[in-house]
């Protein structure tokens, strides 16, 4: 046995509670392997449950420690393995790693010292030394002859037989050499291993490039929404400059020409503070004379005064309003309507649906099935004469896909068994659907 290959075999049998070899393993409901020590040690730190250490979320109660199932593959691995090493040691001093077996010494291992210590008797010189590793396989005494080893395989009787056995127990019984059937046995349950193994590893594999897929979409589609999204903000943010400028541009000039009035009107108002001066003044000397003198100066003025008014028109003020600006709220309600994460397709399905072919079976079980899907099943429902069992387990048809189901299936005559078991189909759908399929006499469905 390769070292690489024990040392993998010690991995699995110490608990990682402990770091030592299981002592009575456990097994979890979440599969996880510990000793049964272990486990109540953790029980007895804790109140009323607790978490399996690997902290998956599962919870052991605490007085249920010692009914969880004892892990029997385990145990036989660690008896095993004990056995093994045993074996590594020298039969004779227990103690000393084993180096040679003996040809005429059968089923013993010495160490060099006890080879040698054991094989001193002139007789024992004919024994040959073997090295520990070319050495045959260990033989076992028969049971009911125990001067006689287990040599041979009885076909009839599928035991382990010794020469004597087939002269009487198993006389006339077909029977061929232990070691042809061990080797055959060998070769026979590594190649189903390898091949359970490699179905394994291909469903990993396939689970993998799975999630690896699901992983990327879902980056690719946010990105897509952020890029969508950020080249929205800034053409709103852009457009909000413009509409804003476009608003303080047209406002400001309209404010300007408004105030372009200001400065000949305050001309006026200064001449006539004047003019009001003035009058005030000669109002309180009471010279008429100087003030019928000075009539000629405001006539002029009130003359020149009033033609610049009736041409100083205040502009007028023109009302500006946002075009459109309610139409941009609609489309506040319009983004949030679109851009939603909806089901596009169910590959595996088509794939599936499309290689069904002539075959009258269907397996399309825990696909994730929606309503949505039942439209290609209905379509290869019309497709595929052939197709007597459809089998639709656990999915999510819901209430719509079985409704649509049945309206495909009310004259399809050749499918016999419908099964829709786990599907979150209502009672009332299921009364529907039985309606709807009453003319179709040869079909069987299994809710
Ligand atoms: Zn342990
Ligand atoms: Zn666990
Ligand atoms: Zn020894
Ligand atoms: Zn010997
Ligand atoms: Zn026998
Ligand atoms: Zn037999």
């Amino acid at each position: 046995m390769a070292s690489n290959c024990i040392s993998s075999v010690k991995e699995l049998i110490t608990c990682s509670i402990c770091h030592k070899c299981f002592d009575d393993p456990r097994i979890l409901p979440c599969s996880h392997i510990y000793c049964r020590k272990c486990m109540e040690q953790i029980a007895s730190a804790n109140e009323d449950q607790f978490e399996c250490p690997a902290h998956d979320g599962t919870l052991v109660t605490k007085n249920n420690v010692n009914t969880l199932p004892v892990h029997q593959i385990m145990l036989k691995l660690i008896q095993l393995y004990d056995s093994m090493q045993s074996l590594k040691q020298c039969t004779n001093c227990d103690y000393a790693i084993a180096k040679y077996a003996c040809n005429r010494c059968e089923n013993e291992r010495f160490c060099s010292k006890c080879y040698q210590g054991v094989h001193m008797l002139r007789i024992m010189q004919k024994h040959q030394q073997i090295p520990i590793h070319d050495r045959s396989s260990i033989t076992t005494s028969c049971e009911t002859h125990p001067d006689e080893k287990f040599r041979f395989w009885c076909r009839k009787c599928n035991a382990v037989i010794c020469l004597h056995c087939i002269l009487f127990q198993h006389k006339d019984h077909d029977y061929v050499l232990m070691k042809e059937v061990a080797e055959e046995t060998e070769i026979k349950i590594h190649n189903e291993l390898k091949s359970i193994q490699k179905s394994l590893d291909s469903r990993i594999n396939r689970v993998h490039v799975l999630t690896t897929e699901v992983d990327n979409d879902m980056d690719s589609n946010i990105k897509m929404v952020k890029e969508t999204m950020s080249s929205l903000r800034h053409m709103i943010d852009d457009r909000e400059k413009t509409m804003i400028q476009e608003i303080i541009d047209i406002e400001t000039k309209q404010k300007k020409q408004i105030e372009n009035c200001k400065t000949p009107l305050g001309n006026q108002l200064q001449c006539l503070n004047l003019r009001k001066a003035m009058l005030d003044m000669l109002l309180i000397t009471k010279d008429h004379t100087k003030l019928l003198k000075a009539k000629e100066e405001f006539d002029n003025y009130l003359e020149k005064t009033n033609e610049t008014l009736q041409s100083l028109q205040i502009p007028t003020r023109i009302i500006y309003h946002s075009q459109g600006l309610n139409q941009l709220q609609q489309f506040q309600e319009e983004i949030l309507q679109h851009g939603q994460y909806v089901e596009r397709n169910n590959p595996e399905l088509e794939k599936l649906m499309k290689d069904t072919g002539t075959s009258d079976t269907l397996y399309v079980q825990n696909k994730h099935l929606s309503y949505q899907d039942m439209k290609v099943v209905a379509d290869v429902l019309r497709k595929t004469p052939a197709l007597t069992h459809l089998y639709l387990i656990q999915n999510e048809i819901g209430d719509q896909g079985m409704k649509d189901l049945a309206d495909a299936l009310m004259k399809n005559k050749t499918l016999t068994n419908l099964f829709v078991q786990q599907n979150r189909i209502s009672p009332e759908a299921q009364q529907q659907a039985r309606e709807t399929l009453q003319m179709n006499t040869k079909l069987t469905v299994h809710w």
